[in-house]
């Protein structure tokens, strides 16, 4: 299935075409919803997601690239987005919520914060109560037992990484991988 890209400076995140659709649309809902409180706050957001979708309709499997750095010129900007990004986090399933974060991922990782999402993944995996980056709350780790993809995630939603499963079982396997509960 073909994948096509969401940019940003030098980050890049792979998102497959059908989820982009539907990413979009999410997107578009939390917009709409701000968008009559304040229109001359938005109405830039609005012309992306237009450009966006048109691309996302008309370009090839693959190519319908998000580029966000001609859109995202400024802070305020930037923080908007996000913001919007936060609310078309409500009511989504797992599935989508993922690929939502991707465009978060993309405009807050900076080659720093990447290290820090890794160590973050790396304690909780050693069993460690790690705070939620964005709200604070106790990151669980979800294991491949609860029939999920193994993955670490936020109770409210707003941090999740996948896991490589291999990368869990290596762990596994070196006794480095404490089960909740056990000391
Ligand atoms: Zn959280």
């Amino acid at each position: 299935m073909a994948q096509s890209a969401i940019r940003y400076r030098d980050n890049t995140q792979y998102i497959q075409d059908a989820q982009l659709g539907d990413a979009l649309k999410h997107i578009f809902i939390a917009l709409d919803r701000k968008v009559s409180e304040n229109p001359r706050q938005y109405g830039w957001l609005l012309q992306a997601m237009n450009k966006w979708w048109d691309d996302f309709e008309h370009l090839p499997p693959g190519l319908k690239d998000v580029e966000l750095d001609e859109w995202l010129v400024n802070p305020k900007r930037k923080a908007d987005f996000e913001e919007i990004l936060n609310l078309s986090l409500d009511n989504v399933n797992t599935e989508l919520l993922i690929e939502i974060m991707k465009f978060k991922r993309v405009i807050d990782m900076n080659p720093h914060e990447y290290d820090v999402f890794k160590d973050i993944d790396n304690r909780v995996l050693k069993g460690e109560k790690v705070p939620c980056p964005t709200c604070g709350e106790i990151l669980i780790y979800q294991g491949p037992d609860t029939g999920k993809h193994p993955s670490i995630i936020c109770p409210n939603h707003d941090y999740t990484v996948l896991l490589e499963v291999q990368r869990v079982d290596i762990l596994d396997k070196l006794g480095l991988r404490k089960r909740k509960g056990s000391r």
